[in-house]
């Protein structure tokens, strides 16, 4: 089996080196994302290994296909990068659906903490011997509300770190979980009652732009958005406009709509061009995180295992147990990954 990981870093390659020491695969690192013109380069590889800011769009799944690939194994969870109805019947699309829930909902909880206490400002407050308090000023978080949207893997250990806070939960979620001991109301009844709304919902054609200047208008003044899901869930301008009437009161977001032209770079010597995200840099209530909620040792590690294990997969023609395809959760009734076989 040879493969090949598009979009690596060095920590990437460390974890997968050290799975692949089991395995003995015969793998390629490429710094570049994939492409449609980087996907070329996989000529000769049975699979493709991709990340969260891959392009794996209808012209890159064609030239994959046509240098002989059978498969994309994403090394993420997400999968809104993916054509996957082009997709289908051309490459199978594994992931890695769960790796470590805790990486992200703690990253979630870290930038509430920090943005209602200030501690990013006082960090640099006092290292220049300003011990002021003013501009400081938080709240409790015992007794508030929060809003969850998204009531999977992610937003359940979020609801139960939370739930350690003190808070009252309210979650919104299309398949309410029965056994999550949540109160799943409305959206709208979600937005209105909340002192703060965190994201854990997948990007979808439904949820992309979900907090719009819409549904800012019903949120409490003041508010606090989190987003550690994806950077499209929120439309960006909606947000600054909110930013600047105070409506919104403080915003955490490890992702952002068009992060795949900046996240995982250094770019600090270079004049960003993007208008938006340097709006959102400039307001000291807003934290951007560069998608780094995933970046834990156990995340990094389960991502290798899963990912390898995906691969042996492939490469046995067995089940593959995670396989997706734009018909899964359609109906179980006719899905053939509910009887145990492959997508297609
Ligand atoms: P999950 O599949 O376990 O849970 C997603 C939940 O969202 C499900 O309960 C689903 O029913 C719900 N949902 C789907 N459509 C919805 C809609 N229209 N409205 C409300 N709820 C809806 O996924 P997860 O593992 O909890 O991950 C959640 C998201 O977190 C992923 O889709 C991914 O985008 C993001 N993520 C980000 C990072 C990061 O590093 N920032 C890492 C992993 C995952």
């Amino acid at each position: 089996m040879k493969v090949i990981v598009y979009d690596t870093k060095p920590y990437d390659r460390l974890y997968l080196d050290a799975e692949n020491e089991k395995h003995g695969f015969d793998i390629k690192y490429m710094e570049s994302k994939l492409t449609p013109d980087t996907a070329k380069l996989a000529s000769g590889y049975d699979v493709v290994c991709a990340f969260v800011n891959d392009d794996i769009g209808a012209a890159a799944i064609d030239a994959l296909s046509s240098a002989g690939v059978k498969a994309v194994a994403m090394r993420c969870a997400g999968y809104n990068n993916v054509d996957m109805r082009y997709a289908y019947d051309k490459l199978r699309i594994v992931r890695v659906p769960k790796y470590s829930p805790y990486a992200v909902a703690e990253h979630a909880m870290a930038l509430l903490l920090t943005l209602n206490r200030r501690t990013h400002r006082a960090a640099f407050r006092t290292r220049e011997a300003n011990f002021s308090l003013n501009g400081l000023l938080g709240f409790d978080l015992y007794g508030k509300t929060v809003g969850i949207i998204g009531t999977g893997l992610i937003g359940r250990v979020f609801a139960d770190i939370c739930r350690g806070f003190g808070m009252r939960l309210l979650a919104y979620d299309l398949y309410p979980a029965v056994d999550a001991g949540l109160e799943y109301v409305t959206l709208d009844a979600l937005l209105q009652a909340s002192d703060v709304i965190s994201l854990h919902c997948p990007l979808t054609p439904d949820t992309r732009h979900m907090i719009n200047a819409g549904s800012i208008e019903k949120m409490k003044h003041g508010v606090i958005l989190i987003n550690t899901s994806r950077g499209a869930l929120v439309d960006t301008p909606a947000l600054v406009q909110g930013l600047k009437t105070g409506q919104i009161g403080g915003a955490g977001l490890d992702v952002y709509e068009e992060e795949a032209e900046f996240f995982f770079e250094d770019l600090s010597d270079q004049v960003i061009q993007d208008d938006q995200l340097m709006r959102l840099l400039s307001f000291n209530n807003v934290i951007v995180t560069s998608h780094q909620a995933f970046f834990t040792h156990e995340a990094l590690k389960k991502i290798a295992e899963v990912t390898f294990d995906n691969i042996c997969q492939i490469r046995d023609d067995a089940f593959l147990s995670n396989e997706i395809c734009y018909r899964c959760d359609k109906n179980p009734e006719t899905c053939p990954k509910a009887k145990g076989k492959n997508c297609f």
